[in-house]
Order: C-alpha cells, then structure tokens, then sequence
C-alpha cells in the first residue's frame, strides 16, 4: 500500500475504557491500508507539533472513517490529543508497517494485552466482515474488567462467527469473573489452544508485554517464523 500524507479534522471520539479512546477521521478517497498497520499521526501542541506511530484499529472493510484508539497517559501527546475534540485538526501519514494477514495460515493464535489490541482489533474486524475462513483464538489480559478495551466489540464478533473465540484474562478479578486469570502463560496457552502448534502467532502490546510473551514461545520450541510481533516500544 502507498502512503499517503493527509490533514484531516477528528470526526468522532469514542470512549472505550475510563483510559483508551478512540479517535475516528473520514477515510479520504484513495486512503488504502491492510488490517494490522500503523499511521504516523501529528498534532499541534502551541507552536509545536508532535507526532506517534498508532495502530489503525478500524478494518479496511469500514468504509466510512478509519479509527485509532490511545491509551491516554497523562503525558504530552496523550493530553493534547485529548483536548482535541470534534473538529481538532490532525495529520495522517501512513500507511505503514508488515502486522498483517499473510495469507498462507488459515489458524491463527493472537496473544495481546491492553491497548495492544488495536491491530488485533482491525485484523478479527477483517476476518470477520469477510467471512473469511481463518480460524482465530485470541487471548486478551487486562487488569480487571474496566481496563478491557473493545470488549462488547469482540464479544459481538464472536456471537456472530464460529471462527473466532476470545480468551479473557484478568490480574485483577471482581468475586463474579468467571473468566481465566492470571498473566498469559504456557499452560494457559497449552489448555486453550491445544493445536498451538500449528498456528501462526500473532503477539502485540508494550514492549514488557511483548518480550515476556516472546520468551514463553520460545520455551513451547515455536519456530521464529511462526510468531509475528507488533512492539508499542516508545517513541
Ligand atoms: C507501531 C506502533 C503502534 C502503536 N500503536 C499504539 C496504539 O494503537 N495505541 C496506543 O495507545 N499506543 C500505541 N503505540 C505507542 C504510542 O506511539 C506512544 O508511544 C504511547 O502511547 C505513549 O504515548 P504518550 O501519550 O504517553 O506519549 P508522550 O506524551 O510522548 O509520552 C511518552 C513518554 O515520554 C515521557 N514524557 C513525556 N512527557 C514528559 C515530560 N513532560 N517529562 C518527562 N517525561 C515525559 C514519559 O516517560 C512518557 O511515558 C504504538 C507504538 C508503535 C511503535
């Protein structure tokens, strides 16, 4: 896909967990992106501009706007894209980034943590409006139930196709979750995905997140090339 620089003007905030939000722009014409990549996005801070590398999180298939969605931190980028609102203007770069489908795995196993989910988010999206036959299981650890972003999202996309199951995972359960806990693991990989060996992994989060995770595979003796990493390192 060709990238391509655009200003734009935020269309719709949406709040998904009491700290993530996600921003949604109209998709201009001739905007093309795969489900998984990544925009450089700018915003005006005074005089200053900043700029960070965020995950799409709406799917190719969504016709009308493309969406990321941020973990607001309480620092720089975060308040001002915050204080934006309807109207705010941004720049857009991109395209950009290989997280994406290959083509060649029709099973795959996707292991993500907190705002990691975006491009995992856009791909599940993907799959499903196109009825594709990729089989997906997802594992998602969260704090505690608030902390879970797209959560009424994947819980609708799994009502609607057998080819998607969503794992929850929780450090920090109320008395009433019934869903596993703990950070992910190899016996929680091991029970849940019994074919794990023979499905592509697809791994994102913060670089924590992601270096724990990469480890764990490599003592289940996956092959490199069986585990693709999208790293929310700092930038
Ligand atoms: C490919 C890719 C995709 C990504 N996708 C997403 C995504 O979908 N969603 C998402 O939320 N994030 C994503 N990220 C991470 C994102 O780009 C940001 O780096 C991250 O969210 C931190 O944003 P911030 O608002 O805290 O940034 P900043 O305000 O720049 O803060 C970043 C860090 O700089 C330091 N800092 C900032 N201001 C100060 C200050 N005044 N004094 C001292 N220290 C300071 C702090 O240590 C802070 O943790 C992605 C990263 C990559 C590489």
């Amino acid at each position: 896909m060709l990238a391509m620089r655009f200003e734009t003007a935020v269309q719709e905030v949406i709040s998904r967990a009491y700290d993530v939000k996600s921003f949604r722009f109209p998709r201009p014409e001739g905007f093309t992106y795969e489900a998984g990549q990544f925009i450089m996005v700018t915003i005006r801070s005074g005089d200053n501009k900043l700029t960070k590398p965020l995950s799409i999180s709406s799917s190719p298939t969504e016709k009308d706007h493309i969406e990321f969605t941020k973990k607001l931190t309480g620092h720089e980028f975060s308040n001002v894209l915050e204080a934006l609102g309807i109207g705010g203007w941004a720049e857009i770069n991109g395209p950009y980034g290989t997280f994406t489908l290959e083509g060649e795995s029709d099973r795959l196993c996707m292991l993500s943590g907190g705002v990691g989910i975006t491009p995992l988010r856009s791909i599940c999206k993907y799959c499903m409006d196109t009825k594709s036959d990729v089989n997906i299981v997802l594992i998602f650890g969260n704090r505690s139930e608030t902390n879970i972003v797209f959560g009424e999202d994947f819980e609708q996309m799994q009502g609607q196709n057998r080819n998607l199951r969503v794992i929850l995972t929780l450090d920090e359960p109320s008395e009433d979750w019934r869903g596993e806990t703990g950070i992910i693991d190899t016996d929680m990989i091991k029970m849940n995905v019994p074919d794990y060996f023979d499905r592509k992994f697809y791994i994102c989060g913060p670089p924590g997140m992601v270096q724990a995770i990469a480890s764990l595979l490599k003592s289940l003796n996956l092959p490199t090339n069986q585990i693709k990493i999208e790293n929310f390192a700092g930038y």
